[in-house]
């Protein structure tokens, strides 16, 4: 890996951070706040929620396994894919580099702040090879995108080619496990310590259960973490998000629960769709959604928004001609997709 310092935006790397009130006094013993010109009514949303988050880490750090040093918080995992463009990337110079198809976001950001996106396509299996990853970096790529389980496909990538990617690549290599919860393959949350290049991000939004609070997680060396939480906003998680996140990690049993039932759940939706005479063929999935070729995924899209049934139509995505994206619901919810689709 080059030195972080030349990796990082110059700006970034010289940046001194706002000051807040809350981190300029971090103190243990205070009683009396009149430091933020905060209202003194209204408790206890009146006070400006720990910009660290520091309860919450502790709670993370169990859980997954990583030290609280090496986490940083993100109002989804969307704050910190954007956060990746702003430390590391120089608008109009540097470039990314992404497999093909993947989540769509990473080149959203690319273009939000105008950072050239090259695309690497997958082969016929959804895998990729690093040498063909490495091929499309030059001296000006800064990050590589790498999605496991990936989205839309489902499946993870190769092992393997991921681990000579993140030993070849000079540059920042972000693996996004979004889906990792749904998936039996070894985390690469678990080797942070192994690649100081790496940057594996989670989320509350799927298996856990909490899209609507808005969290997500990079994991990282604290020197990256250090560089993102000085540029992040100073109250970035707010604190009805902090305070729900940690209910809902006192019962990470619950979790398990909900991801036993939707894989048990995607195993029927999955074999019921190879019965259905409009499905050519199923992918492999390691996520909480499954990869459908269709006889005419445009046509069969529509007849189920008609009947008040959405899922995504993925038709336009390269390799995912006529494919639809089903997302496993409960046991009702599949019940009507598979009832409505044997009636097409
Ligand atoms: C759903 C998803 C996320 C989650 O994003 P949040 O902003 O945390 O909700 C991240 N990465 C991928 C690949 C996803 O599919």
């Amino acid at each position: 890996m080059k030195e972080l310092k030349d990796l990082c935006r110059e700006n970034i790397w010289n940046l001194a951070p706002y000051s807040c009130a809350r981190t300029e006094f971090a103190g243990r013993n205070a009683r009396v706040f009149l430091d933020a010109n905060e209202n003194p009514y209204n408790n206890p949303y009146n006070r400006y929620p720990d910009p660290l988050q520091v309860e919450l880490k502790k709670q993370i750090s169990r859980i997954k396994g990583v030290a609280e040093e090496k986490i940083f918080l993100g109002n989804g995992s969307d704050e910190a894919i954007d956060l990746v463009y702003r430390v590391f990337c120089r608008p109009g110079k540097d470039n990314v580099v992404a497999i093909a198809p993947t989540y769509g976001m990473y080149e959203v950001c690319a273009d939000i702040n105008d950072v050239e996106y090259r695309s690497v396509l997958l082969d016929e299996n959804y895998q990729i090879s690093a040498g063909k990853l490495l091929a499309a970096c030059d001296e000006q790529t800064k990050v590589i995108w790498i999605c496991s389980p990936n989205n839309p496909t489902g499946n993870h990538i190769n092992r393997e080619a991921i681990v000579e990617v993140l030993q070849k690549f000079q540059g920042i290599v972000i693996i996004d496990e979004a889906y990792s919860d749904f998936s039996s393959e070894r985390t690469f949350r678990s080797v942070l310590d192994r690649f100081p290049n790496m940057i594996v991000l989670n989320t509350m939004s799927k298996a856990w259960g909490c899209a609507a609070l808005r969290l997500g997680m990079a994991f990282a060396s604290k020197e990256i973490v250090d560089i993102f939480n000085k540029v992040k906003y100073p109250y970035n998680i707010n604190l009805l998000t902090q305070e729900h996140a940690l209910e809902v990690m006192k019962n990470p049993l619950k979790v398990d629960e909900w991801v036993k039932n939707i894989l048990q759940e995607r195993s029927k939706v999955m074999t019921a769709f190879l019965d259905l005479p409009i499905c050519e063929k199923v992918y492999p999935t390691d996520a909480n959604f499954f990869l459908a070729k269709m006889t005419d995924a445009n046509a069969i899209y529509n007849y189920l928004v008609a009947q008040g049934i959405i899922v995504r139509n993925r038709n336009k995505v390269q390799l995912c001609g006529n494919c639809l994206r089903i997302t496993i619901g409960n046991k009702s919810e599949n019940a009507e997709l598979l009832g409505a689709l044997r009636q097409y």
